[in-house]
């Protein structure tokens, strides 16, 4: 019987789907050593990853050779060694945007709408009794409707986004992505321009783009001196895509208005002084969680498990 080993407990919906048809190993801990991951992948025919979790060749090699499928519980896969499990024949499948897309697209909107209205530091002046009576001129924000949103990475979640700015709030769309978007376009009227003409021309920039060589510190210091001094940047993707010691000085000096982040760098940590801005709202890397989400991305995780074992190619392969 195929064995199976899960770096984290997923949602029990994925794992009774896997413990109905094979022997699942669970790993309950939540911190994980390299010495420890070698020694728990050890003989599995399928590992159920983190992105948290390095997979390298060595990781693959300490499984064996019978391993078949590298099952990542997330959208992004850039912790694991593609070439490396292409060499090795083994697939790595992701749980694509589409089932966890409209929980970041919502979180994206969360971060957009807290920076503008200053959410968290007038949550703060509530909860510490600074508020006495009202005040025309507290918290003045950024009002957003019929303003334009400028979108890096129109894919899945970008797309969702996309729409929820549109539809929503009325906002214009700008893109920027390597291919074109002809349903955003025909839906939305939205605009594809390069990458520099969003950053000058959009009130909201937010990144959605996977983390690759062509997409490290794509924001970076010449990009935000690009940005209206009014606007406001997201980002739900992966951290290293912002220069996040640049974005730290760009909103010391109000270069830009506020940053809304789910994703860091230097993940956990946050880049020095990022922590005493006002202006950013921060986020443990919680874009995909909800419920429905997570019960989505583990039936996913199932499926494509499922699929390798009756012998074909799970519907999710990243590796070609
Ligand atoms: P996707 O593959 O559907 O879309 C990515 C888009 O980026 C594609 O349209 C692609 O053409 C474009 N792109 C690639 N390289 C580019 C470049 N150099 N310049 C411009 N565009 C480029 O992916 P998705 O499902 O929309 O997810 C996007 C990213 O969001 C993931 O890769 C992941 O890192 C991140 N994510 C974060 C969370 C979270 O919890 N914060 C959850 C899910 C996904």
């Amino acid at each position: 019987m195929p064995r199976i080993v899960v770096t984290h407990p997923i949602h029990e919906a994925g794992l009774k789907l896997l413990r109905d048809r094979f022997e699942v190993k669970v790993h309950e801990k939540k911190e994980l050593s390299d010495t420890d991951f070698k020694k728990l992948v050890k003989g599995a025919d399928a590992l159920v990853t983190l992105l948290t979790d390095q997979v390298t060749a060595e990781v693959m090699d300490a499984a064996g050779s019978q391993l078949k499928i590298i099952a990542q519980f997330a959208v992004g896969f850039d912790n694991v060694d593609l070439e490396a499990a292409k060499q090795r024949n083994i697939f790595v499948t992701n749980t694509p945007g589409g089932i966890s897309g409209p929980a970041v697209a919502e979180h994206a909107l969360m971060l957009m709408l807290s920076v503008a209205r200053h959410t968290v530091p007038a949550d703060a002046f509530m909860r510490t009794g600074k508020y006495k009576q009202w005040d025309p001129d507290i918290f003045i924000g950024r009002q957003l409707t019929g303003a334009t949103v400028g979108i890096i990475g129109t894919g899945q979640i970008g797309s969702i986004f996309a729409k929820m700015c549109h539809n929503g709030m009325g906002m214009k769309v700008l893109y920027s992505d390597v291919n074109r978007n002809e349903d955003l376009e025909r839906d939305l009227g939205a605009l594809q321009v390069p990458k520099e003409k969003l950053l000058v021309e959009a009130d909201v920039v937010s990144i959605h783009v996977p983390l690759l060589p062509a997409t490290h510190h794509l924001i970076n210091a010449e990009a935000l001196q690009m940005m209206k001094h009014t606007a406001i940047l997201i980002n739900t993707s992966r951290g290293p895509v912002v220069d996040e010691k640049a974005l730290v000085t760009a909103l010391k000096h109000k270069h830009i208005f506020g940053a809304g982040l789910d994703v860091f760098e230097f993940e956990p940590k946050l880049a020095e002084g990022l922590a005493e801005l006002e202006n950013v709202v921060a986020m443990p890397h919680i874009g995909s969680a909800t419920e429905a989400a997570r019960i989505g991305m583990a039936e996913c995780v199932a499926r494509n498990i499922i699929t390798t074992f009756a012998g074909e190619t799970p519907p999710n392969n990243i590796v070609k």
